[in-house]
């Protein structure tokens, strides 16, 4: 069992934004949050990497607790994007990928590989102010992944994104977890959860209103018929 959260509560003041979580992601595993605005799928994330403190229950990778800062293992992708604006991007992801554990050697060739992969080399040497909001993210999801971490983290991978670089990035979380990473993506929307994971959650209000592979999920949907929001109907 590679990540296990149990009975997990978030409370903020009387508000409570994650109400007893329980789910076990697999090792190798794509597992998708699915739910809209407020469900509590970046409260979970934060509270997985260890930048927020539960309430109540544990939080366990590979059985024990995470503490993102000093586990190069992990890599994330915050909803909140956080680039430096006036620095270069190939300084930036340097940097980051130094606070990964990475050596700077390292981290230059997994840049070039990255940025020629993104389809973004000639980047290089711009200021990220310099860079479209869709470009500023494909440097974002490089910094979550240049240092190839065993869990990765991805909140909201593709907003921002147009269809063609939705495609690309797509592409490269699949490899991604081909090489037998463990990865975790929220999205509003379940054409890309339906599309790459094998398991998921839907939150809604904090609560996981229903969990399981994407047949489990729909047949359970079936049976409850259970609509919460068109963007969640299921076809089939
Ligand atoms: P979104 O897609 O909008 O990010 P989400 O599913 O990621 O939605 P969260 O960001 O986890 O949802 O927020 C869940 C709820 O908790 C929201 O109602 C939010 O306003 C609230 N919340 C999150 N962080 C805090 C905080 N630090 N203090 C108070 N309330 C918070």
């Amino acid at each position: 069992m590679a990540l296990q959260l149990k009975h997990v509560t978030k409370r903020f003041g009387d508000f409570t934004a994650v109400d007893d979580l329980t789910l076990t992601v697999e090792k190798g595993m794509m597992y998708g949050f699915l739910g809209a605005n407020g469900a509590g799928k970046t409260t979970t994330f934060r509270m997985i990497l260890g930048l927020l403190n539960a309430n109540e229950g544990q939080i366990t990778w590979n059985g024990k607790t995470i503490a993102y800062s000093t586990s190069p293992e992990i890599g994330y992708l915050p909803e909140e994007r956080g680039l430096y604006p006036k620095m270069k991007v190939e300084e930036q992801l340097i940097f980051l990928g130094e606070l990964r554990g990475m050596s700077k050697a390292d981290a230059k060739k997994a840049i070039g590989y990255w940025l020629e992969r993104f389809e973004v080399p000639q980047y290089t040497s711009k200021k990220v102010e310099e860079l479209s909001k869709g470009n500023q993210q494909k440097i974002q999801v490089i910094a979550a992944l240049m240092h190839d971490p065993k869990l990765l983290i991805l909140d909201e991978p593709f907003s921002g994104l147009d269809p063609v670089n939705v495609e690309m990035l797509k592409k490269a979380i699949l490899d991604f977890r081909n090489k037998g990473a463990t990865i975790l993506f929220s999205s509003h929307r379940m054409d890309h959860v339906e599309e790459l994971c094998e398991q998921l959650s839907i939150m809604h209000h904090g609560k996981q209103i229903v969990s399981g592979s994407l047949r489990e999920v729909k047949r359970s949907f079936g049976r409850q018929n259970v609509r919460i929001r068109s963007d969640y109907e299921l076809a089939g």
